[in-house]
């Protein structure tokens, strides 16, 4: 045992592998144009599983790299990035599992607030951000079970589930890295709402009840628009906002809805029977409307976009 005696006398202690390096070691690419803290951004460069979370983190990077690349401030630097699921008591109640299908939100923390954006289970963006900066943030709690919450200067309350092992021991470190480094600058913009609607297209955040972009002429729809279509027909709202699947599986709902509608009022009809008639109606009515109400909640979560960009105006912009 000589000779390990001797390594421990003459060889320094070894040194932790930086992130950087094991992203060299593993030959995996960041995206250039994006300001990261790399030690941050990868926590873990050691121990069990380490490569799979450093390739899915870099996944994540590249996937909402053109979206970061037009949110990101001049010396906005990202320091986490990890994906969760929105947790909607109200969704799930009426929806079950499928609600997490819409919910999936990639985090990303910057040293100025918080962005998130809707992608898909493989956490690829779709149409929908938002963003919160530090300052809007009453409270934020990592609980035992992975749930995180954040509680809102205007009193929202959110809250997000499926984070990976490591991101729910390390986001919360961030999360107060973050938070301490705001209190020491003070960093605190004006807003219309605690968390703010970011465009599409442009990524200007559009102040609270506006569904018209200023900056680039995109529109986007507004509940009641998405409301009264899934009245009229449950799925119709979904289809609209490209939650595809889950519409699919709400036009049985629509089809099955209209049907008993039709059945019972031509009974009615046929029997004579104002009862029959008025409990089609009212069953119509009931089934339809709650698929709206719910509708119309998971639309005044964000923006979805009904028109692009005006062209002369996106071209001015740039
Ligand atoms: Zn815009």
């Amino acid at each position: 045992m000589a000779g390990a005696d001797q390594d421990q006398l003459f060889t320094p202690e070894p040194e932790a592998p930086t992130a950087e390096r094991r992203l060299q070691e593993l030959n995996l690419f960041v995206p250039e144009h994006l300001d990261l803290n790399i030690d941050s951004v990868f926590p873990r460069v050691q121990g069990w599983g380490w490569k799979n979370e450093m390739k899915q983190k870099v996944k994540l990077l590249n996937a909402a790299q053109q979206e970061l690349s037009q949110m990101l401030f001049e010396g906005e630097e990202v320091i986490y990035i990890a994906k969760g699921i929105r947790y909607s008591f109200v969704e799930f109640y009426f929806m079950g599992l499928w609600a997490s299908m819409i919910n999936h939100t990639v985090f990303v923390l910057t040293n100025l607030r918080l962005i998130m954006l809707h992608t898909n289970g493989k956490g690829i963006p779709k149409k929908t951000f938002w963003m919160i900066y530090y300052s809007q943030i009453d409270k934020f709690k990592a609980s035992w079970n992975g749930m995180i919450n954040l509680k809102l200067k205007d009193g929202k309350k959110l809250a997000f589930s499926g984070f990976q092992k490591t991101d729910r021991k390390k986001l919360p470190d961030a999360f107060e890295t973050a938070l301490e480094g705001y209190r020491a600058a003070g960093f605190a913009p004006e807003t219309s709402q605690s968390m703010e609607n970011l465009c599409t297209y442009c990524k200007e955040a559009i102040p609270k009840n506006i569904y018209d972009c200023d900056d680039c002429g995109a529109k986007f729809w507004t509940p009641g628009q998405i409301a009264w279509r899934s009245f009229v027909f449950p799925s119709w709202g979904d289809f609209v906002m490209g939650h595809t699947t889950i519409a699919v599986l709400e036009m049985f709902g629509g089809v099955i809805a209209w049907l008993m509608f039709v059945v019972l009022l031509v009974d009615g009809i046929n029997t004579n029977s104002a009862e029959k008639v008025t409990t089609a109606f009212i069953m119509l009515a009931i089934a339809n409307g709650i698929d709206a109400a719910v509708t119309a909640h998971i639309s005044r979560k964000g923006l979805h976009p009904r028109k692009g960009p005006n062209p002369i105006e996106a071209s001015a912009t740039e």
